[in-house]
């Protein structure tokens, strides 16, 4: 999508501090850091939420979460733990309409979230 900030970081149009990168999914640090790590890591191909990924598409998920696997794993996140999370529509707080897991590690995260 031409208008889409993330398919833009993904074109290499504008930058992105890139921690993964395969032929499917780009990982690359949030802008505005909401905990000491914030990642997101996002599908190339453009979907605004989950629910606008057609079935036969579905394994890019699979993709997307094999990628973050990696990406904890590699960062050392997993033993002091880390939360995952996708905003999703106006309520939730979704800015940008391509799908996107948020990283958030390096201190306490409350729950329940805002
Ligand atoms: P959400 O509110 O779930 O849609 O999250 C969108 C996230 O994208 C926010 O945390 C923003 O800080 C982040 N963001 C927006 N533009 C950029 C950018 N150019 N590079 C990195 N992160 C961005
Ligand atoms: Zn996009």
């Amino acid at each position: 999508m031409t208008d889409c900030i993330f398919c833009k970081i993904i074109a290499g149009q504008i930058p992105a501090a890139k921690i993964f990168e395969d032929e499917n999914i780009i990982v690359f640090k949030d802008i505005t850091p909401k905990a000491p790590v914030h990642l997101l890591a996002i599908p190339k191909t453009h979907f605004a939420t989950i629910q606008d990924i057609p079935e036969p598409e579905m394994g890019i998920i699979t993709k997307l979460f094999s990628a973050i696997a990696k990406t904890v794993q590699t960062l050392g996140l997993c033993e002091k733990g880390y939360r995952l999370v996708i905003n999703s529509g106006e309520r939730a707080g979704q800015a940008v309409p391509h799908i996107h897991v948020h990283i958030l590690a390096g201190r306490e995260l409350a729950w329940p979230p805002g």
